[in-house]
């Protein structure tokens, strides 16, 4: 007999491992033990040596599906003559992390039990098992077991605590495992919060819903908001309630089939909407798509997603349709989940509140996903995904905290190979989103017992989480530094393909602040990934008004035509005055004349909204983006797909700059010949495409870089990848782009700490 001991490191927790251990023990008839602790799963074998070597084949082969092995590592110990296998109970060891599962929707066995009327879950809003169920948002604390996560305070029933003690149970050692007789409950409150006396409130709610009420729901990570998404006048009052003006909202529809009665779906898209993770997936509405125009308004796109808990199938079943689920907040703000705390917002929010006994611990927003060129390319990365770990080559030698930016924050703490990327915080510009964000940070610094020993974060003085940083490093008496905000985007861009050789960086977005104190948005770097060096950017133009020019994009085109032409723009802009008469046109005219509150940009974020004023007519945004977006899908029903307009690329001994004369002169000319808007689009796009290859065809031939990483929140844009991807590996470069990381500002922190992590190596 020999024995011997595996310790296992990964998701190994809250996926059903343990169980699986036991019955793997019991088929290879080996004696011992299994157990949690803080750093995974140990377990200890004993039994003839061939059959201990079927059992270490089989524990990573066979493991269970949500599972993700990281490293076993096998010892031999002596033999005891122990006979059985045991499940031992957990242990606390201060030193050890090990990584928690995300929230993971509904398995396919437990939505059959939901509706089985034989079954003594029929019909009951919690169900789930170790396939299964609420994880990340329930857990308190480690090791992932019962008395540290919400349910705590629900003692199991006799027949869920023999499910519970039975290996052979799928829901042995569940940790959420409930049933109707033990397990947390649903009400439904009314306007005035008051129960409402209802033998099935999910009905009632959905009743509610189809007479066209909004009901906030409790879910998984937080409270929706919910009203039909085929009334124009639901969706309208819920824009009104929540003072979100334009912004898309996501819509809930109770199956695949349901998704194609809306959307076109592809085989992988529809495996993305059925994944474990059920993120909100971004389709392309059918021509008769029923769905109001004002949830997603001037979009080609929607964004589906598929009930992820037993009470989101259970009310769609029920409602029918389709349900816009935004989160519950207003626009801004972090999504509320605490019933108690958040009532006063939630009540003003919607008429009826369908909630639960079930605490969450951390909010966790609904991840955005699409797929583009058959591959999944996440936008936000949080529920279902968080806190899975971006694992790397490049080690934290000594853990570290990256603060993120300022919009679509999220933080990351690194350790080891080990890259946690947080949940979606949302724009850093409140207190109840600061409070969020340094909340969000104490529960993962204690879940993944990590201190952190240095701080990254962005160049930006006044971002909240440069202030944060700053304020940390001070108290903690820990080395700050601070990487500029598009060097953090390609370093999460090579993070995301875990590439580090010397590359071309190309990132694009709205802003950040760059090393010379300017707003950049258009930049071009090369070398090594830890010492990039900006090579190449869009030419400065003004932005009157500075902030003001991000939410008036009519600004923007009057700044460009302003630089080319000064007080001649007029006449050259056939209908300019009076398509603007109702905006300031002379104080901004002034303003450029006389260079006042007139900072200079390389965005092209700010170019894009340019463009969209002239060929668009837009004047005014309500969000992040927006310009840009109708411009892209505008510009996907253009029809003369050769053209483009003529970006320079403009070289000054080794740096270049895009310089956008041309451009504009083309623009101008199109507009007066009366071309299409959405060939406007399409040719500045293309243009744009052409110019990237033009900047990185001119840095190989100076620098013999192979290697083309694109990052920042344009990038988002498919129609410039469908472009420039192409024309870039016709030209014989290697294209690195984002997948499982966002390539907008959600994605910075994981640059910012890879980068601080390989500064430590240096
Ligand atoms: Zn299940
Ligand atoms: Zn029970």
């Amino acid at each position: 007999m020999d024995r011997r001991k595996f310790t296992v490191r990964g998701v190994v927790q809250g996926v059903g491992f343990r169980p699986f251990v036991f019955n793997l023990a019991c088929r290879c008839a080996l004696a011992g033990w299994v157990l949690n602790d803080a750093g995974g799963v140990e377990i200890e074998v004993e039994g003839p040596a061939e059959r201990l070597e079927e059992f270490a084949r089989r524990l990573v082969e066979e493991a269970p599906p949500l599972a993700r092995i990281q490293d076993v590592r096998a010892e031999d110990v002596p033999a005891r003559g122990e006979s059985g296998f045991e499940i031992l109970l957990s242990q606390d060891e201060r030193e050890r992390y090990t990584l928690i599962p995300p929230d993971i929707a509904t398995c396919a066995d437990c939505r059959r039990e939901l509706f089985d009327p034989a079954d003594r879950r029929y019909r009951y809003p919690f169900i789930n098992c170790t396939h299964c169920g609420p994880r990340f948002t329930i857990v308190r604390r480690i090791p992932y077991d019962r008395p540290y996560t919400t349910m705590h305070v629900f003692a199991l029933c006799p027949d869920c605590a023999r499910e519970y003690g039975d290996p052979a149970d799928r829901r042995f050692h569940a940790q959420p495992n409930a049933c109707p007789v033990c397990g947390p409950r649903v009400r439904l409150l009314d306007h005035d919060y008051q129960p409402v006396e209802s033998d099935d409130p999910i009905r009632e709610a959905a009743e509610r819903l189809k007479q066209g009420q909004t009901v906030a729901i409790k879910g998984m990570g937080g409270f929706h908001l919910a009203c039909s998404a085929l009334s124009a006048e639901a969706v309208l009052a819920l824009r009104g309630r929540k003072r979100r003006i334009q912004k898309p909202f996501a819509v809930m529809v109770r199956d695949l089939d349901a998704a194609r009665a809306l959307c076109e779906v592809s085989s992988e898209e529809a495996q993305l909407l059925e994944s474990y993770a059920a993120p909100i997936v971004l389709l392309r509405k059918r021509e008769d798509c029923p769905v109001a125009e004002a949830v997603a308004p001037n979009l080609e796109e929607i964004g589906l997603m598929l009930p992820y808990t037993p009470l989101h199938h259970l009310l769609l079943e029920a409602a029918g349709g389709a349900l816009v689920m935004t989160s519950g907040n207003f626009s801004e703000e972090p999504i509320a989940y605490r019933e108690a705390i958040d009532r006063k917002t939630l009540v003003t929010l919607s008429d009826a509140l369908l909630v639960h006994d079930r605490d969450i611990h951390m909010r966790c927003d609904d991840s955005v996903a699409r797929v583009w060129a058959g591959r999944e390319q996440l936008i936000r990365r949080s529920r279902g995904y968080t806190p899975l770990p971006v694992t790397l080559s490049v080690r934290a030698s000594k853990p570290i905290l990256a603060c993120g930016a300022l919009l679509k924050n999220t933080f990351c703490l690194a350790k080891d190979g080990q890259y946690l990327l947080s949940h979606h915080i949302g724009d850093l510009e409140n207190l109840e989103t600061l409070e969020s964000f340094e909340s969000g940070i104490k529960h993962f610094e204690s879940l993944f017992r990590c201190q952190p020993e240095a701080i990254v974060c962005d160049l930006h003085p006044d971002y909240l989480s440069t202030r944060y940083g700053e304020q940390r490093a001070e108290t903690d008496g820990i080395p700050l530094l601070q990487l500029q905000h598009h060097k953090a985007h390609i370093a999460a861009c090579l993070a995301d393909n875990n590439c580090f050789e010397p590359v071309i960086g190309v990132a694009w977005d709205g802003l950040g602040y760059g090393e010379d104190g300017k707003i950049w948005g258009g930049e071009f770097f090369a070398g090594e990934p830890a010492s990039l060096e900006r090579v190449g950017h869009l030419a400065e133009a003004p932005q009157p008004g500075g902030d003001a020019a991000t939410h008036e994009p009519w600004r923007m085109a009057l700044a460009h035509l302003y630089s080319l032409y000064g007080s001649h723009w007029r006449d050259r802009l056939e209908g300019g005055v009076e398509r603007w008469s109702a905006r300031p046109i002379e104080v901004v005219e002034s303003m450029l004349a006389q260079g006042l509150n007139v900072p200079v940009t390389t965005s092209i974020g700010r170019l894009f909204d340019a463009v969209a004023a002239l060929a668009l007519d837009i004047e005014a945004i309500t969000y992040e983006g927006e310009a840009a977006i109708y411009l892209e899908a505008a510009s996907r029903r253009a029809v003369d797909l050769d053209k483009f307009y003529p970006v320079d690329v403009r070289w000054q001994g080794e740096r270049f700059e895009l310089s956008l004369e041309a451009l504009f002169e083309a623009i101008l000319r199109d507009l007066d010949s009366d071309v299409a808007a959405g060939e406007i689009g399409y040719r500045f796009h293309h243009g744009l495409a052409r110019a990237i290859l033009g900047g990185c065809e001119g840095l190989r031939e100076r620098r013999g870089l192979p290697a083309v990483a694109l990052s920042g929140g344009v990038f988002q844009n498919t129609l410039l990848l469908d472009l420039v991807v192409p024309l870039l590996e016709a030209a014989g470069f290697r294209v690195l782009t984002h997948s499982q990381v966002p390539a907008n500002d959600g994605g910075i922190a994981l640059g910012q700490a890879v980068w601080a992590a390989s500064q430590q190596s240096k």
